[in-house]
């Protein structure tokens, strides 16, 4: 039988945006995700057209049609060209900008709002939506999450997919490895694919004192059961032959880590949550909280007011500017992190491998692109979401650097997202001003890979059941008693 094609680049069929729309994804950039349109590389310049004409067919709105920012580099370009660029020529500016201004107006919500409920949730990422299937889950229906855009706008859209117990502390390892079963029985329990592979994450460490660093974590990660090992630089080139052992002394591979795909957890979080008699709204920002009497009594929104019993601030980068409706001041500093995604290339390299002291991380995805990220200590603090010429530069660099077979392959695409930074890149949790006005917020470069235990012993928490000892630890007050003992294993 024919079909008529409108992405060329990623073979996205006329019935797949149909298919989009009728299960809600009713915006351009919903659609891009759900379908892959516009992923690959043309970016949308062939098929954009036609897929706007398909959806104002079906119904959508002109603001549901705002076409999406294409993606630098305008075409694609290797990584051996971008190495060659000295990056601290290159200024750590705005870069390209994201959204287009002026701000295009907001879709209208994707729905009606009750006008009560037990909990509201603020922010639909994975760490609220998360919370929300858990609380559903435990019998609580009335559970309203309100998100300002569509989902995987934030950071959970955006991120690497990285998913780990190799962590420095007990409490890290104990989440992480409670997060990688949840990851692993989703599909299952959800009926959604989030590709969750088991490759392993593969840490390599330049010098001594970052081997005595893994050392540490080997000690606390065996007590917990984990599998972790310290290899030679012979023993990781044989978990990845393409690396170039002259640059690094050690690595510590365990191989229970993973990838997963970010965005199917989110579809499949809401709708979960959703079938269990949840709501999750979509382009509906919150914009107050009317208080009195210690307590947060509704929340606001341009589509009307909901009271409610308990709040969480889910945020994530944003979610100080959310606390401050309250009139609560959080520490959290947004921080951009940018990543990119290269042309695809045979399968080829199992783990998600990062090298200490760079920050450079970088795994395969099951289409078979190198996807990969690395912080920048210039980056100031604030929300931003440009990307820039300097970061392809210091990423291309540390890339060719450690696998030089890369310097051919073609950079696809680079985006930018937020890290949700507290001082000591622990998480703040439990109620911060009002008494029921609960904080879900400040993971860092590692929500993805936390909200799936954090959000299960949160739910616990809040159905009366047990109180995990991370709820009593990772109050906002610490940092009025001293410095906290932070989790140094941050990537990125
Ligand atoms: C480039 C990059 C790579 C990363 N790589 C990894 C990785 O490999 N592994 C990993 O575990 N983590 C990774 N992270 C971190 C991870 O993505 C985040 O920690 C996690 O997604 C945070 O989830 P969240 O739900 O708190 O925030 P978000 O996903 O940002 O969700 C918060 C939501 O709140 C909404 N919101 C804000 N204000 C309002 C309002 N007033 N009303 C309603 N809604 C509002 C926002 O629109 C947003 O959708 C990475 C992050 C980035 C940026």
């Amino acid at each position: 039988m024919g079909k008529t094609i409108l992405c060329a680049c990623e073979d996205v069929p006329l019935s797949e945006v149909g298919r989009a729309f009728a299960r809600g994804h009713r915006d351009l950039e919903s659609v891009k995700r759900y379908t892959g349109f516009g992923t690959g590389p043309c970016q949308g310049k062939s098929c954009l057209n036609a897929v706007v004409k398909e959806l104002l067919r079906l119904g959508a709105t002109p603001a549901e049609i705002t076409p999406f920012t294409a993606r630098p580099p305008v075409q694609p370009v290797t990584f051996g060209t971008l190495a060659a660029l000295d990056p601290e020529t290159l200024p750590l500016d705005e870069g390209v900008p994201e959204p287009v201004r002026p701000p295009p107006p907001l879709p209208a919500p994707s729905g009606p709002l009750p006008a009560r409920a037990d909990v509201v949730i603020v922010g639909g990422g994975i760490l609220g939506l998360s919370l929300a299937y858990q609380l559903t889950l435990r019998g609580m229906r009335d559970v309203v999450v309100l998100e300002r855009s569509y989902l995987n706008s934030g950071a959970s859209g955006r991120n690497g997919g990285g998913v780990r117990a190799q962590w420095s502390t007990p409490t890290m390892v104990r989440l992480g490895l409670r997060s990688l079963q949840l990851f692993r029985s989703f599909a299952g329990e959800t009926g959604v694919n989030g590709w969750f592979r088991r490759g392993g994450y593969l840490f390599l460490a330049p010098d001594g004192s970052q081997v005595k660093r893994l050392e540490r974590n080997l000690t606390v990660q065996r007590e917990q059961g984990m599998a972790t090992r310290i290899l030679t630089p012979d023993q990781a080139c044989e978990v990845v032959p393409e690396l170039d052992r002259s640059r690094f002394v050690a690595a510590s591979w365990n191989p229970d880590d993973g990838v997963v795909f970010p965005w199917p957890f989110l579809w499949g979080y809401a709708a979960a949550a959703q079938a269990r008699g949840a709501t999750v709204r979509t382009f509906s920002p919150v914009t107050g909280f009317e208080i009195s009497g210690g307590l947060v009594r509704a929340v606001e929104t341009a589509a009307g007011r909901i009271r409610c019993d308990t709040v969480v601030n889910a945020g994530g980068a944003w979610s100080p500017e959310v606390a401050r409706l309250a009139g609560v001041s959080l520490p959290n500093r947004p921080t951009r992190h940018e990543i990119l995604v290269s042309g695809p290339l045979k399968p080829w390299l199992g783990p998600l491998v990062s090298s200490l002291g760079t920050g450079l991380y970088f795994s395969q995805s099951q289409r078979g692109e190198i996807v990969g990220g690395m912080g920048d200590p210039a980056e100031p603090p604030g929300v931003a979401h440009g990307s820039t010429l300097r970061f392809l530069a210091r990423f291309s660099r540390a890339l060719t650097g450690y696998v030089p077979a890369t310097a051919g392959l073609p950079v696809m695409r680079q985006w930018a997202g937020n890290y949700d930074v507290t001082p000591d890149n622990n998480p703040i949790l439990g109620a911060a001003g009002p008494a029921n006005f609960l904080q879900l917020s400040g993971f860092v470069g590692h929500g993805f890979m936390m909200a799936p235990a954090v959000g299960e012993l949160m739910a616990e928490w809040m159905t009366g059941r047990e109180k995990d000892e991370i709820f009593d630890r990772f109050t906002v007050d610490r940092f009025d008693r001293g410095p906290a003992v932070g989790e140094d294993f941050i990537i990125g």
